[in-house]
């Protein structure tokens, strides 16, 4: 049993990316707003795993620096060291330094491909669980696709069956003391293109567990836009902002809520048509996108809005939001109302919130109480809404 009390990982990203051809190395060109190698480290990290060190090609120094900083991972966590001029070979260089750190023999090590960026933490625990029961383990999918191999001249010549067969990914884990030995004694026998077949090479079984379809390697372009459009469906978050507002009963035959025009012996005060529920809308969708509030937007000092439709207001709203990246999922609205009964009015003020949001009325709650005669509300003073705004921000 390995001591899971000290468990490693090498991120190998010596490679200078030839089969990308033009460019930065691919552990280096821009994933998002960040190195792809920052983002390999970011993931690394959700694993209580450290040191993680990676090995890196001489001249990379400061593209591997600035990597680890946009990486936000605590620095004491982070190592590099020089790799060499093969994958194996800066393997092995990184499995000494870390003898020479007195990584202990019982320890594990996973050892991963630097641009293979979309480790998670499931996959992570996978390894160190395989590694720490078998002492050698790697991550396989199943293959889909039907195998062939081909002749010289390049026509169908057998297929394999393919039950058998496995994709291999990284990481790769081992007992330190194992896959170091197994290192050492391949030293000069290099072409090893992973870890795993060095170990069985010198005589280890190597276990197997789950890998993940998204821990694909980046080596084309389209790996990339692959990646790109993973890491953005990976960002998508849901933001929420509220809103209230209250106007105070003037003379008047009829209020404005929700965009609907409810008869009453009184209607509402204020500098627009005082709708308590839309100008409550308004807020809650400025709050999913840190923009103000109406206030700011609509100042009451403006002539120009004097007398206006709150519709106008919701509307300026729900656009900052689409221009901010936003889709308006859902809102939802309390209207605090002695009278009128908001009941019979209901239904139009879901369709009308509906119609000026383009949202289903699925998705927009109108729902009313009153105070039981408590407070100004209860006294019949003036209406108040509250309101609550759901915002999708991202793909997915
Ligand atoms: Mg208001």
């Amino acid at each position: 049993m390995a001591n899971l009390a000290h468990v490693a990982m090498l991120v190998v990203a010596a490679g200078r990316g030839a089969r990308m051809g033009v460019g930065a190395p691919k552990q280096y060109r821009p994933l998002g707003a960040r190195p792809v190698l920052a983002e390999t480290l970011a993931r690394a990290a959700l694993a209580e795993i450290n040191p993680i060190l990676t090995l890196i090609h001489a001249d990379d120094g400061d593209a591997y620096a600035e990597a680890a900083r946009l990486s936000n991972v605590a620095p004491t966590r982070l190592r590099s060291a020089t790799g060499g001029a093969s994958r194996q070979a800066s393997v092995r260089l990184g499995l000494e330094a870390l003898a020479a750190a007195g990584f202990p023999a019982d320890g594990l090590v996973l050892i991963h491909d630097a641009a293979r960026p979309f480790l998670n933490e499931a996959v992570l625990l996978r390894a160190i669980l395989a590694g720490a029961r078998h002492g050698a383990a790697i991550p396989v999918l199943p293959v889909a696709d039907t195998l062939a191999t081909l002749d010289e001249a390049g026509m169908l010549a057998t297929n394999p069956d393919r039950a058998s067969m496995r994709i291999v990914q990284t990481p790769q884990v081992f007992r330190f003391g194992l896959i170091h030995a197994a290192h050492q004694r391949f030293k000069v026998q290099d072409g090893f293109t992973d870890d795993a077949s060095l170990a069985c090479a010198a005589g280890h079984d190597v276990a197997t567990f789950a890998g993940d379809a998204d821990l694909f390697k980046i080596t084309l372009e389209a790996d990339l836009a692959r990646a790109t459009l993973l890491l953005q469906a990976g960002q998508s978050e849901s933001r929420s902002g509220i809103g209230y507002d209250v106007h105070a009963f003037t003379e008047g035959d009829h209020v404005m809520l929700g965009g609907v025009k409810v008869p009453h012996n009184r209607a509402l005060l204020g500098h627009s048509d005082a709708d308590p529920v839309l100008h409550a809308l308004t807020d809650a969708l400025l709050g999913t996108i840190g923009d103000g509030d109406i206030g700011v937007h609509f100042p009451p000092s403006d002539e120009k809005w004097r007398g206006a439709p709150s519709r106008v207001f919701l509307e300026e709203a729900a656009r900052r939001v689409l221009a901010a990246g936003g889709r308006i999922l859902h809102v939802d609205t309390m209207i605090l109302s002695e009278a009128p009964k908001i009941g019979p009015y209901r239904a139009a003020i879901t369709g009308k919130i509906a119609e000026i949001l383009g949202l289903s009325e699925g998705h927009v709650g109108v729902k009313a109480t009153t105070m039981e005669g408590l407070g100004f509300i209860g006294r019949r003073e003036g209406i108040a809404a509250l309101a609550i705004a759901t915002v999708q921000f991202g793909r997915g």
